[in-house]
């Protein structure tokens, strides 16, 4: 069996922890050691900012508006984070994702941590804990924020981002509370 695979199986059979056990996971990460950002590995950085024309358009599936002159691709940006919610739904976990107009969103819309995606398309992140029946509802449009999310449930405080940057779960705590609807 590759190591990979074999990975994923433990994963599975580990996971899907309840909201009680997650708080106490991620109040022992809060106070785990961190390096500082100097003695960190660094990935390459990307130095080149593009600044595409604004020629997408999206139609809402609520309401049936139509949002125009977005500079990216709302369904690019919607599968990216699609494959983050499916490895969160591959743990065990109740997640899943849909997108919306401002207008269709319904809740704090200037929340964005990382503050990349003022967006006039919204993707809105559902999660349910085990026993539960209602959803927690949090607009997430940053993909930043479903690594970090992942990493919690794989229960990494550690972890690389894209250009091989490490990064720590701790550091990101209001956004794994803020998405899952927890606190420490
Ligand atoms: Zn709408």
């Amino acid at each position: 069996m590759e190591e990979k695979e074999k990975n994923e199986k433990s994963e599975q059979t580990l996971r899907n922890l309840g909201r009680e056990e997650l708080i106490m996971r991620l109040k022992e990460m809060a106070n785990a050691e961190v390096l500082p950002m100097e003695e960190r590995p660094m990935g390459a950085m990307c130095y080149s900012i593009r600044y595409p024309e604004p020629i997408y358009t999206f139609v809402c599936p609520k309401c049936g508006r139509t949002v125009e002159n977005l500079r990216t691709d709302p369904r690019n940006h919607f599968l990216s984070i699609v494959s983050y919610v499916k490895k969160i739904r591959k743990l065990g976990y109740d997640a899943k994702i849909e997108q919306a107009c401002l207008a269709c969103s319904g809740i704090d819309h200037s929340y964005d941590p990382y503050d990349w995606f003022p967006y006039d398309v919204n993707i809105l992140f559902y999660f349910r804990f085990k026993g539960e029946e209602t959803y927690h509802k949090t607009i997430a449009n940053n993909w930043r924020m479903y690594e970090a999310v992942l990493a919690f449930l794989r229960d990494k405080n550690e972890y690389f981002v894209d250009h091989g940057d490490l990064m720590y779960v701790s550091e990101n705590q209001a956004i794994i509370e803020k998405m899952l609807g927890i606190k420490i």
